[in-house]
């Protein structure tokens, strides 16, 4: 969350924007607009990859402090392309209890939470996997995560409705499994920061697929590939979560290939820079596959049904394959092949 008292307006942030090209004074400059409730240049071309929350020394936290601002001021292409969906989520909150879908599961296992996503962004076959049997699903507007909200002009929304959506997965009376990084950053990151209590436990996918295979280590098959790794942008306020994949891959027996585009470094998938600057996404889709192939990646791990949406042709085009992180498990355990996919 925004905090100007750790703001020396040094600037760092914007000048290390890879979508802008600012220098400090030009940086210092934008960021104090903001800082006293003015537009600025930034709020228009800022795509909402995050990354400034980790190129921050501070921690004042400056992509918080742009997305409010692009909210606030409401006139950036993302504002204007996302209002009607945003809008919408508003909605079914102000309108008690609805936009919420569960499937029933055995009272003794997690509850899987999809956000808002409707289960046909997910690979065919999600639902049915043993991982996930008799798991209860939870999804739509009411468990929505909020957070990533904010990369669509609405970066209030977690802070009028978050309690909301947890007292909503609380009334499950389960473990919540988060299938989604945004759901996971409410819960872990968000919720304290607006002082929610977070009364279940709750875990993230990968935690629980590691869990899971590593339980379940002789219907593993390994799948001895070397793979190029695509964090969505909410990874930034989750650190760790790098460890938990680390495990997945080494109980499938797969190679996460070092490159140019990765950690702090990682290029956005496109998504909401399509609605800003389409000819910039599609460059950065290019040189994000290109930097994959070039690394001798045999596929792009996707991780968020967004950047998986927006990704899957340009990797088709490249001739890369493309597997959601479920899928790659499933892989490992034999439930789906690995994709035959020729250069179109
Ligand atoms: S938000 Fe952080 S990086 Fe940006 S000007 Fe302030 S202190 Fe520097
Ligand atoms: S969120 Fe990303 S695009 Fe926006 S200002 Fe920060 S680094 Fe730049």
């Amino acid at each position: 969350m925004w905090d100007a008292s750790k703001c020396d307006l040094c600037g760092d942030c914007l000048v290390k924007c890879r979508y802008v090209d600012y220098d400090k004074d030009k940086a210092a400059s934008d960021i104090k607009l903001l800082m006293d409730g003015k537009a600025a240049d930034i709020l228009d071309r800022c795509i909402t990859c995050n990354a400034c929350f980790q190129n921050c020394p501070t921690g004042a936290d400056p992509s918080d402090l742009i997305y409010k601002m692009q909210e606030k001021i409401g006139t950036g292409s993302i504002v204007a392309a996302f209002k009607p969906f945003i809008d919408a989520v508003a909605k079914a909150f102000e309108d008690e209890g609805k936009g919420g879908l569960i499937i029933e599961g055995d009272p003794d296992k997690p509850a899987l939470s999809f956000d808002s996503f409707v289960f046909k962004q997910f690979p065919e076959g999600t639902l049915e996997s043993r991982m996930f049997k008799g798991m209860t699903m939870v999804r739509g507007k009411k468990y929505a995560s909020l957070v990533g909200m904010g990369h669509m002009g609405g970066a209030s929304l977690a802070e009028r409705y978050g309690r909301k959506v947890i007292e909503g997965l609380a009334a499950l009376g389960k473990e919540i499994v988060y299938f989604h990084n945004e759901g996971y950053v409410l819960a872990d990151v968000k919720a304290r920061e607006l002082g929610i209590p977070v009364p279940y436990p709750y875990r993230h996918l990968f935690e629980y697929m590691g869990d899971y295979l590593r339980r379940n280590p002789n219907g593993i098959t390994k799948l001895n590939k070397k793979v190029a790794y695509q964090p969505n942008c909410a990874v930034r306020w989750i650190p760790k979560q790098d460890v938990w994949l680390h495990e997945i891959f080494e109980l499938i027996g797969v190679k996460r290939v070092s490159r140019k585009y990765e950690g702090l470094n990682a290029l956005c998938c496109g998504g909401p820079a399509l609605a800003v600057n389409r000819e910039l996404a599609t460059n950065m889709q290019s040189d994000n596959i290109r930097d994959a192939i070039d690394n001798h990646a045999e596929a792009l791990i996707t991780i968020c049904p967004m950047c998986d949406a927006v990704l899957r042709d340009p990797t088709a085009k490249a001739g890369l394959p493309q597997i959601f992180i479920t899928d790659l498990c499933r892989m490992a355990l034999g439930e789906v092949s690995w994709p035959v996919q020729f250069k179109s």
